[in-house]
């Protein structure tokens, strides 16, 4: 006759000397979240590094002068001409990191610019943001000026 004792969680009569299920059941929850939070922090250490690879500064620069260092969601979103600063990936690097150099998935921005759109992604816009931007880059493409009155034309 094995002896029996009670699971301290959750009530259960089990064999002396064995976990509980329900104990198991726990730890592999823990195991996945440190798991998880592991595979995160590898990714952003390689992403913080692509950033500074020179692949990514001469594609970043490259992007810019394309564009004629113009925040292209500020000319198209607001009519205005706002400096360019920096190129935001329009499909996250975190998401696909294939589309790292990818010049489709570029889009210059000013750092203001950047935080709405990014603001805007985090409160569950992120499609219809990814739809917006990459809608930009086809107006520039087609020589389309913004649409807002008392912009000099472009072209
Ligand atoms: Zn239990
Ligand atoms: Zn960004």
């Amino acid at each position: 006759m094995p002896i029996y004792k009670r699971c301290s969680k959750c009530g259960k009569r089990i064999p002396s000397g064995t976990t509980c299920e329900c104990i198991k059941q726990i730890r592999r929850q823990q195991k996945k979240e440190r798991d998880k939070d592991y595979d995160q922090h590898r990714r952003n250490k390689t992403n913080a590094a692509f950033y500074k690879t020179k692949a990514w500064v001469l594609t970043k620069e490259d992007v810019l002068a394309h564009y004629m260092y113009i925040d292209l969601y500020a000319y198209y979103h607001d009519g205005k001409f706002v400096p360019a600063t920096m190129v935001h990936h329009i499909i996250p690097v975190s998401k696909d990191y294939t589309k790292r150099l990818d010049r489709d998935n570029l889009i210059p921005l000013s750092d203001k610019r950047h935080g709405i759109v990014h603001k805007q992604m985090k409160e569950g816009r992120e499609e219809e943001i990814i739809q917006l931007l990459l809608e930009y880059k086809e107006k520039w493409k087609k020589k389309e000026n913004s649409e807002v009155g008392g912009v000099v034309k472009l072209f």
